[in-house]
């Protein structure tokens, strides 16, 4: 068998459901596992941050960086991480792209602490802790702002395949090549290319379970978005939300293209769709909104302030 190789597995602000993901390979784990030499990994092996701090530069050959960088320790692990690894993955949708904790962009943070702590009377009696807090910063920026990356794995969270396929690829010492298809691409549901007719809640009546789902008018997001799940909820007859965000380049508007995919689709008079898409910041930057020109502005207008 082949050496182990390094590997430093880093949390920021996120829900722990990509590297769940990540344990959901189940039996594969007997593989994988024995062609790692864990080096970090806070919430599952016992090195603290210091022994991280303690490698050599560059020293560690993989890197994963799951969530956003909110708090000050989010950002310190961060940027270690990418010091101390020769390839780091930008790993899961909040790594990427913000996420969803990205969407705390659309207020401020004493709106953020109101809605946390200050309305939440259960959590130490409707005050900001006054200690073991960590500092938080005023908007979530873009991870790709403060390092860069090697390798983006999408997905909210990305699913335990292409983990597997990753990880593997990538420890093998290969180039990992990515389909750049759209969910449509793996959609087995029929397209009649005929518009829509009204946009529907996504609990309105009984969907033709062979048709497309946005051809009928409920909105889906498939063909503005990455692949990469092989269209996983649309072909279990569910609406794609758009967790993977946009096809390489991924930094594209993910939110704006998935607007203009409909209006494309939706000859209807756009007073008519605005009343129809109830919280279309929900539905169209609900995974991406920090890396969207919109969300740019946002951040754009908090550094104003800082100055
Ligand atoms: S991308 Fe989704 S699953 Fe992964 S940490 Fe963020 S919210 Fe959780
Ligand atoms: S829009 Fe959605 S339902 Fe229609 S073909 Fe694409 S993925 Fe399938
Ligand atoms: S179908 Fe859409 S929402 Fe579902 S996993 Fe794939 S990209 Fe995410």
């Amino acid at each position: 068998m082949a050496d182990p190789v390094s590997i430093a597995l880093g949390q920021g602000s996120s829900c722990w459901g990509c590297f769940q993901s990540l344990i959901d390979i189940h039996l594969r784990l007997a593989e994988v596992l024995p062609l790692l030499d864990i080096k970090y990994w806070q919430a599952v092996v016992d090195f603290k941050l210091h022994h991280l701090e303690s490698y050599e530069d560059k020293s560690i050959v993989v890197g994963l960086y799951e969530g956003m960088a909110r708090t000050e320790e989010d950002v310190h692990l961060l940027k270690l991480l990418r010091d101390k690894c020769q390839i780091l993955i930008s790993f899961g949708s909040c790594s990427c792209f913000g996420g969803i904790p990205g969407m705390a962009n659309f207020y401020d943070i004493e709106e953020c602490y109101d809605v946390k702590f200050r309305q939440n009377k259960t959590f130490n009696d409707g005050k900001v802790p006054s200690e073991n807090l960590p500092p938080i910063e005023p908007v979530v920026k873009p991870n790709n702002s403060i390092v860069e990356f090697d390798v983006y794995l999408p997905g909210c969270p990305p699913t335990p395949d292409l983990i597997y396929t990753a990880l593997t690829t990538l420890l093998s010492g290969k180039e990992l090549e990515l389909s750049p298809h759209t969910v449509c691409h793996y959609c087995e549901r029929e397209k009649k290319e005929t518009p829509i007719e009204k946009i529907l809640k996504p609990y309105t009546g009984h969907a033709d379970p062979d048709r497309c789902l946005l051809e009928q008018g409920y909105i889906c997001l498939g063909s503005s978005t990455w692949g990469l799940c092989e269209g996983q909820c649309v072909n279990k007859g569910t609406t794609c939300r758009g967790c993977f965000g946009p096809c390489p380049p991924i930094m594209k508007d993910h939110g704006a293209a998935s607007i203009s995919m409909l209006g494309s689709c939706a000859p209807n008079e756009p007073s008519e769709l605005i009343e129809q898409v109830q919280d279309p910041a929900g539905y169209f930057w609900r995974f991406n909104y920090v890396t969207s020109h919109l969300g740019s502005m946002r951040i754009k207008r908090e550094e104003a302030k800082e100055k």
